[in-house]
């Protein structure tokens, strides 16, 4: 087990967010230190991108989250997260962060935000929804969905009796991705893909940013396939 000094938990702690990749190593497995220190840890995801990387979020004795960190069982990211995923913390503690609901309103005839609460907000998305429905019918509604939150929606629509739900995002992504592989392969690829790039002997990549993308475990194969070499 990894036992820190007091002055390895002040370097540790003073690491910030740019160094939260070191973090995981340290601390997995050192419960005893945060018993010392009033750390708390609960198991979370990242949402920042579709790869829904399993992390943690260490919490100090005051309560206030402070660190997140990939969970090294997960093999979407092998405990660790992307740079997005560990400023993660950032954007929640950004103070321009929305919390409340914002109804697109006119004031002094300029179009400006008015806050809401969220029953007002959705009294009013299902105010104009009704309208729609009664006015054109059901079928009138369309959904442009994206991500893991436009599932909802997309049942939502269904219940409504609208079955015009769309994800712009397959016909720029996934769509051709998927037709080629089951041209290819009899089967989709699927997201996150089953791919086994670190073993490949011969990669390339067509049209393809798997860096910028950063897609988590991605890039780490990559990383080892290129060292391999
Ligand atoms: S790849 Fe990065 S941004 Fe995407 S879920 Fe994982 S940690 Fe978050």
């Amino acid at each position: 087990m990894f036992q820190a000094s007091r002055r390895d938990f002040i370097k540790i702690a003073s690491l910030g967010a740019g160094g939260l990749l070191a973090g995981p190593q340290l601390w997995a497995d050192s419960d005893p230190l945060y018993e010392r220190y009033g750390i708390k840890k609960i198991p979370t995801y990242c949402e920042v991108c579709f790869w829904k990387c399993a992390g943690w979020v260490h919490f100090d004795k005051s309560g206030k989250p402070y660190k997140i960190v990939g969970n090294k069982a997960d093999p979407l990211c092998n405990g660790r997260f992307c740079p997005r995923g560990t400023a993660g913390l950032g954007m929640y503690t950004d103070p321009d962060r929305l919390k409340v609901p914002l109804i697109r309103t006119v004031r002094d005839g300029k179009q400006t935000y008015k806050e809401a609460t969220w029953p007002q907000a959705i009294d009013y998305i299902a105010s104009k929804m009704r309208k729609i429905i009664d006015e054109h019918g059901a079928e009138s509604l369309a959904l442009f969905n994206h991500g893991a939150g436009g599932k909802h929606f997309g049942r939502l629509f269904k219940a409504l009796g609208s079955g015009n739900i769309a994800a712009p995002s397959y016909a720029q992504c996934r769509g051709p991705r998927e037709v080629a592989f089951h041209s290819t392969f009899g089967a989709g690829v699927n997201s996150p893909e089953n791919t086994d790039i670190k073993n490949a002997k011969c990669l390339v990549l067509i049209g393809s940013h798997l860096g910028e993308n950063m897609h988590n475990a991605q890039v780490q194969e990559m990383s080892t396939l290129i060292d391999k070499k």
